[in-house]
């Protein structure tokens, strides 16, 4: 049975993945947490790659063997260029076990993942769940005053802003965004298909941008492909059985024949990092902070630990007696998270616009960058340890450490 909230202790807004993880590291913390979140309508059909840090920290949270059964293992990863351009990178292949791992992480449905963390967040006692929207926030010196959608009002030394990318709390802090939209749309669909995928995820680069297959449990994978404008009414016009044969002619029919789930979804893509990630005692998790591109399964992954990370610096203040909105508590949070972000952020940005170009310098030293990735084993190796546990961000949770 949830307790009341209690005055003395965060406001977490947005039940996405992040602001659930949020609430739930910080409950189980032993911090009183409220949450203010409508529960999900489950209408995401978008899969996440969870890096093997975000595994650990669902692990230490409770939450994955509630949706372990739901994810697969990605245990070979492939990026095959297929842009038909004059100067091709070749194929290169990342394989888990060349650095002594089962599998770089899991790919799950969004909303199981959802689901799982809705599950443990009901079970939590330091976590008091409002069903419910926030219509306003003022910040003051010593607080936060939010008002929901049902008119009750609630205050608190710290508010987590996990309301997206749209977020209204980040204007509420007045922080600026810098953004970016690209020329392309992400059109999501799950489906199933004869052949197995062997725990592998394939991106194929396209002019557009990624066509990424990604493995789910059985004979069935997730398809982000990323689209010009001028591609993205036709698509969606097929019949699922047209659309079903696209996917094989594009896929250079790897899985053999396909065919697509009912559901399909378009995202356009865009960049966006807020200038600090706290400020007037609200701190930004998620979307609220970052946009990345669907590009290399990242934007999740960022999210995570930013989670991770709040709930930490928090839970040390909320231990220790001092203000969990402090200037201090803030600026430590915007440290500990600044260098992650802008070097994904960087990377991913730069990796997109790369394959948008038709600059020919650009892409031989894109393709001489992959060449030496194939052919040189260290160097390829510290990439993937990177990529899977970043150096300039390993909260505790995500080293399999409770908060
Ligand atoms: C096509 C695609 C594929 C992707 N694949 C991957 C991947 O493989 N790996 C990866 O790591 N990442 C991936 N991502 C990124 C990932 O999906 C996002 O980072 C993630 O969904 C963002 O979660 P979030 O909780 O920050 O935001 P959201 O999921 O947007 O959640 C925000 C929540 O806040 C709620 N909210 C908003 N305003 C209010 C308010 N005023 N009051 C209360 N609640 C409010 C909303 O209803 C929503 O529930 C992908 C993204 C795309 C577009």
């Amino acid at each position: 049975m949830a307790r009341a909230p209690a005055r003395d202790g965060p406001i977490v807004v947005g039940g996405g993945p992040a602001g659930l993880t949020a609430a739930v590291a910080l409950a189980q913390a032993e911090v009183p947490t409220v949450l203010v979140a409508r529960r999900a309508g489950g209408d995401d059909n978008r899969t996440s790659a969870l890096l093997a840090g975000s595994v650990a920290a669902l692990e230490t949270l409770g939450v994955w063997h509630l949706c372990r059964a739901a994810a697969a293992p990605l245990k070979v990863l492939r990026l095959i260029d297929d842009t038909g351009r004059l100067l091709r990178a070749p194929e290169i292949a990342f394989t888990a076990a060349e650095i002594g791992l089962d599998a770089f992480g899991y790919n799950i449905e969004n909303r199981r993942l959802v689901a799982a963390l809705e599950q443990r967040a009901r079970d939590l006692p330091m976590l008091h769940w409002i069903d419910d929207e926030v219509t306003a926030a003022v910040p003051s010196a010593d607080e936060v005053s939010v008002t929901l959608g049902h008119g009750t009002p609630l205050a608190a030394p710290l508010v987590v802003a996990a309301d997206g990318r749209h977020s209204r709390l980040r204007a509420a802090a007045g922080i600026a965004v810098d953004r970016h939209d690209y020329p392309q749309t992400a059109l999501t669909v799950c489906f199933t298909h004869e052949r197995p995928h062997r725990d592998s995820s394939t991106e194929f680069h396209t002019p557009s941008g990624p066509f990424t297959v990604v493995p789910l449990p059985g004979n069935r994978s997730s398809l982000v492909w990323v689209l010009n404008p001028a591609q993205v009414e036709g698509l969606m016009a097929l019949e699922d059985a047209q659309l079903s044969e696209a996917i094989e002619r594009r896929s250079h029919s790897l899985l053999g024949k396909v065919t697509v789930e009912p559901e399909r979804r378009l995202f356009p893509l865009q960049v966006a990092t807020a200038r600090r990630f706290a400020g007037r005692r609200i701190a930004l998790v998620g979307e609220s902070a970052h946009v990345v591109p669907p590009i290399g399964a990242q934007g999740l992954n960022l999210g995570l630990r930013d989670a991770a990370t709040i709930a930490e610096c928090v839970a040390a203040a909320y231990r220790s007696g001092r203000d969990m909105g402090s200037l201090n508590v803030l600026a430590r949070y915007d440290h500990l998270r600044r260098q992650d972000v802008d070097s994904r952020t960087f990377a991913v940005d730069l990796f997109n616009r790369t394959l948008l170009t038709n600059f020919l310098p650009v892409q031989a030293a894109w393709g001489l960058g992959l060449y030496l990735l194939e052919r040189i084993g260290p160097l390829r190796r510290s990439l993937m340890r990177e990529g899977v546990a970043p150096s300039a961000a390993q909260p505790r949770l995500m080293r399999g450490e409770p908060v």
